[in-house]
């Protein structure tokens, strides 16, 4: 679960690490309030779930009233990767001498917490990474005896010289673990932490991600959960139980448990296709889920076909074939809809698709390949 840069730093705040302050308006009439009651030049932020926001033109310096009021009507409304900006943060402004980046998260290879720091802070990290990268300093923490005193020095020193900054730096970097750690965190980047002209070293930008799998430890946290700014079929996914991840392609895929999908992803591939989703409707029989499954891939206009391939094991191929029947007199489904069904109850299935004038493969490389022909073609 994604949360929004406020939110992020609140749970910073409560860690103890320099954050300036900051508040949440929904309209230009709130940013200028909060704006005259900080006085002052304030940056108004868009709020949503992405990074990249200053380059979209969702991040402005205001220095008057009249400045405020121009950037957030500008922002509030703006669409930034996709995500509508509802709301902005007003925060005042801080006089910058250097922007440096710091980060956290699960390196699922190592399967720990891992470090990621550079000087060069405040761009996109990935380029850093790409086109320079000695600046970047990786460490990954055992979690037996979590983040030792000698090693945020090491990396707070690989982001300054002066000890000033390196014991502030050193701090800051602690407290990033303590809130990672407490808050079920899978990833925390503070981009850029600055240091004020007047020599502090601040966090003022957040990006946060909660482990979807340990909310459950951390309910208070649940009310950071943000339903219009998550991608609507995700949230949908999620209500029905379905794992659902969008991704670029065009290829619709509804498939029944997490390997058979994958694999139906890299046939996909094989066959010079790019899906449009990994989604698992699990091992259950429900026709609603197939429901909410069609639903959920046609609410992206991307798809051109839809890939359905059922191995029917617990799940019945009968129940499945219901589902599809049934979501096709339901809901409007434009694209061509392409089935494999085998496995429990596969002659019921294909009888029950027969007579609604379906037809379906029995062998999965015939309907993957079939399905990213038709992809190509329409
Ligand atoms: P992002 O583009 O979504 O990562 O948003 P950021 O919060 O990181 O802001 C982008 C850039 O705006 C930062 O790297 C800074 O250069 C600039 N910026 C943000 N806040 C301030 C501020 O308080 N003062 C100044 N001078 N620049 C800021
Ligand atoms: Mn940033």
């Amino acid at each position: 679960m994604d949360i929004h840069e406020y939110q992020a730093k609140e749970i910073l705040r409560a860690s103890g690490i320099p954050v300036p302050p900051g508040e949440i308006a929904t309209t230009p009439d709130e940013a200028v309030a909060i704006a005259e009651a900080y006085g002052g030049t304030v940056v108004v932020k868009a709020q949503v779930h992405s990074g990249g926001r200053g380059k979209a033109g969702g991040v402005k310096l205001a220095a008057t009233t009249s400045e405020v009021r121009e950037h957030a009507e500008n922002i509030l409304g703006m669409t930034i990767s996709g995500f509508t900006v509802g709301k902005v943060l007003v925060t005042p402004a801080e006089d910058i001498d250097t922007e440096a980046y710091v980060g956290v998260l699960i390196d699922r290879k190592a399967q720990a917490a891992t470090f990621i720091v550079s000087a060069e802070g405040g761009i996109d990290i990935e380029e850093v990474a790409h086109s320079d990268p000695d600046a970047i300093h990786r460490l990954t923490v055992d979690p037996r005896y979590g983040l030792m005193r000698h090693q945020a020095y090491g990396l707070a020193n690989s982001l300054y010289e002066d000890p000033a900054l390196v014991k502030q730096a050193a701090k800051i970097i602690h407290q990033l673990y303590a809130a990672f750690t407490s808050s079920g965190a899978s990833m925390i980047e503070i981009n850029p932490l600055i240091v004020t002209v007047a020599g502090e070293v601040k966090a003022i930008d957040a990006k946060m991600s909660l482990d979807d799998s340990e909310l459950f430890r951390h309910p208070a946290l649940l009310e950071y959960r943000d339903l219009s700014a998550e991608p609507a079929a995700e949230t949908k996914a999620r209500e029905a139980n379905l794992s659902y991840v969008k991704l670029d392609g065009n290829v619709g895929c509804c498939v029944n448990g997490a390997g058979l999908a994958m694999a139906t992803m890299d046939l996909v591939k094989y066959y010079g296709g790019e899906p449009a989703n990994f989604l698992d409707i699990g091992g259950s029989s429900d026709p609603e889920k197939v429901i909410s499954a069609l639903e959920i891939i046609t609410s992206d206009s991307n798809v051109k076909v839809i890939l359905i391939n059922i191995f029917g094991g617990i799940t019945r191929c009968d129940d499945v074939a219901r589902g599809i029947v049934e979501a096709t007199t339901r809901i409007d489904i434009e694209p061509p809809i392409v089935i494999r069904l085998t496995g429990t109850n596969d002659k019921e299935g294909l009888a029950i698709l027969a007579e609604a004038g379906f037809s379906a493969f029995s062998s999965m490389d015939d309907v993957v390949e079939r399905g990213v022909e038709m992809a190509k073609a329409g």
